[in-house]
């Protein structure tokens, strides 16, 4: 192992104290943290600072979560190997190696151009391999592949998008931040067809999710 790595893998193992300090007890979402080269995921200028529990812009006026962030809303969706699991808001990629790693079959969206570009290219080139990676706008979801066992938004929605709703499996977890400065994390199950129990988990602050395509 090189010097380099060892230096970053020494900064993942602290991350991840930090993270069980704030309340992360999943071990497979704190194995998958502990894992992924975050700095990978981030512009040049920022990498020294990637083991910091910090977002960090990624150009596009678009930023890269804070690992709690990442930790907290992959926690709540009790994610299984095999699951089917859409994402709204690529960014980065970050999120969906995480979701990559823990063996669930992903399907993520992106509305920036080149945002989904990098994508395209980092996320196999790291080894992680999303079963499609879209350009296209979150609030449709992905229709094809619906219903969806897991979803996951990691953009600030103003409103819970019905499309999204209805391209929930029955049983199935919807984890999405919702409100217009600081958003409540609300964690959604699909009881029947048309039941949905909500229950909300704490303030986040997220980009806003936009409409549309650009
Ligand atoms: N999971 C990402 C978070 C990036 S920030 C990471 O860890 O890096 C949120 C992302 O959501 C941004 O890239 C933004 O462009 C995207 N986004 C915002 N509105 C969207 C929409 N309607 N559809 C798809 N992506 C959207």
């Amino acid at each position: 192992m090189t010097g380099e790595s060892t230096k970053h893998m020494g900064q993942r193992i602290k991350l991840v104290g930090i993270l069980k300090d704030k309340g992360i007890l999943d071990i497979n979402v704190l194995d998958a943290i502990s894992n992924i080269p975050r700095h990978l995921f981030m512009d040049s200028a920022f990498q020294n600072h990637a083991y910091q529990d910090k977002a960090f812009p990624i150009g596009e006026n678009q930023t890269i979560s804070q690992p709690y962030t990442v930790a907290f809303q992959t926690q709540e969706l009790k994610l299984k190997k095999g699951m089917k699991i859409l994402e709204i808001g690529t960014g980065s990629g970050y999120q969906t190696a995480v979701l990559c790693q823990m063996g669930a079959n992903v399907f993520t969206i992106e509305r920036q151009y080149k945002l989904y570009r990098k994508c395209l290219k980092i996320l196999p080139k790291l080894g992680y391999n999303p079963k499609k990676i879209i350009f296209g706008d979150g609030y449709q979801g992905y229709l094809p592949q619906s219903p969806y066992d897991r979803i996951i938004v990691t953009a600030g929605s103003s409103e819970l998008p019905k499309k999204l709703l209805s391209q929930l499996k029955i049983g199935g977890l919807m984890v999405i931040p919702v409100g217009l400065n600081i958003q409540k994390m609300f964690v959604i199950k699909r009881k029947s067809e048309n039941e949905f129990d909500k229950i909300t988990k704490g303030n986040f602050r997220f980009v806003p999710m936009l409409k549309n395509k650009n």
